[in-house]
């Protein structure tokens, strides 16, 4: 069942990724796409009628992006937005340096010591915390620091996880 009645359940920041990922995969059915349906019927170059968006939403302050069964190449192309939307702010758009500071710190945009985990630029963390009463402090949570997180998510340019 598709949940996209929901709409895209996250910020506004994300418009334009979201938008580009569904232009990508449009392309690629459009133009390289060649398959066999559940009853043996054919497709080529067009989008099969049981290809479906499921639900696009925010987690972890991460984009997921929620797809029927698709070829490997769409879900790679998904896998690789969902990457970068650690690297643009969810609420403006703008997108974000990482990386390791002059100081020695790591520097993210993944704030995981609000009350909700986001991506967030500074000067949205500032206004999100404001509009909550809350203290604005230089970003890095202890445990962001101790798994650096998203640091090696990001390392080589492919999942590596935090081990
Ligand atoms: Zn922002």
């Amino acid at each position: 069942m598709s949940l996209m009645s929901f709409g895209f359940e996250c910020g506004n920041g994300w418009y334009k990724l979201i938008y580009k990922l569904c232009a990508d995969i449009r392309e690629y059915y459009l133009t390289q796409y060649e398959g066999v349906g559940y009853e043996g019927e054919t497709y080529y170059h067009e989008i099969p009628p049981h290809f479906s968006v499921e639900q696009v939403k925010e987690k972890w302050g991460a984009l997921c992006f929620y797809i029927s069964a698709a070829p490997e190449f769409v879900h790679e192309l998904i896998r690789k937005a969902e990457l970068k939307s650690y690297t643009i702010c969810e609420h403006c758009g703008k997108e974000l340096q990482w990386g390791i500071q002059s100081d020695g710190a790591y520097r993210s945009f993944y704030r995981d010591e609000l009350p909700w985990i986001l991506t967030l630029c500074d000067e949205c963390l500032k206004v999100h915390l404001a509009e909550r009463g809350l203290p604005f402090k230089p970003y890095i949570s202890d445990w962001q620091y101790e798994v650096c997180a998203p640091y090696q998510i990001f390392k080589g340019g492919k999942n590596e996880e935090n081990n």
